[in-house]
């Protein structure tokens, strides 16, 4: 049974491939199913976007396992900002550009004040059409400064908790492993694996 994985994020996509880790099934990307529809992600919380991606594809597919996930950083001095908006958060600048406003909007607060945590939410559809809904939570705080080129969006501004460094520069096998993303598709992978499906 193939699993379709509905981003079009190859940072991403990688990182949910090497956490599944099926070894007798395929995880296909939206591009491995031609899927080229704008998804557009307006949804009030992580729940409404996962599952509104999920539901897109399961309109075009029934007969394979759905996964899509949405995901965001909420930093407490900021009001929990970016938030669900993460990706459109401070929109026409780069990331490197969005990172570094972060650091100068937090520039006086204090070391101990600068907790933040990633949320990822995923929406699993099964063939018979059920819903599913699986979370993780990644708490940690926000740099002094952009650390690390490794990983993709606010990684080099983000120092998870144990850690002395920013997921920008701890190795892809950590931040697999102890990610929102990790732990969220983890769940997933569990139920799935429950369900009979998949080995
Ligand atoms: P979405 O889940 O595709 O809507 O993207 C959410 C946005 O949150 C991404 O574009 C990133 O900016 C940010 N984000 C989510 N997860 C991560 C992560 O693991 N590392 C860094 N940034 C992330």
């Amino acid at each position: 049974m193939d699993i379709v994985v509905a981003t079009n994020n190859n940072n991403k996509y990688r990182e949910i491939v090497s956490i599944l880790n099926f070894k007798q099934s395929r995880v296909l990307s939206l591009k491995d199913i031609d899927f080229n529809d704008k998804i557009i992600e307006d949804g009030q919380t992580y729940y409404d976007n996962a599952r509104k991606k999920a539901q897109a594809i399961r309109e075009k597919i029934q007969d394979k396992i759905i996964l899509a996930d949405d995901s965001g950083l909420e930093i407490s001095a900021l009001n929990n900002a970016p938030g669900v908006i993460s990706a459109r958060y401070l929109n026409g600048l780069s990331q490197k550009e969005k990172n570094a406003e972060i650091i100068k909007k937090l520039e006086k607060i204090d070391k101990l004040k600068r907790n933040a945590k990633f949320l990822c939410v995923v929406c699993l559809i099964m063939p018979d059409g059920e819903s599913h809904f699986f979370n993780g939570v990644c708490e940690g705080h926000i740099a002094e400064e952009i650390q690390g080129e490794r990983g993709f969006g606010y990684d080099p501004i983000f120092i998870p908790s144990g850690f002395l460094k920013t997921f920008g520069v701890l190795s892809e096998d950590i931040k697999n492993t102890i990610s929102h993303r990790a732990i969220a598709f983890t769940r997933a992978k569990n139920f799935i694996v429950r369900s009979g499906l998949l080995e």
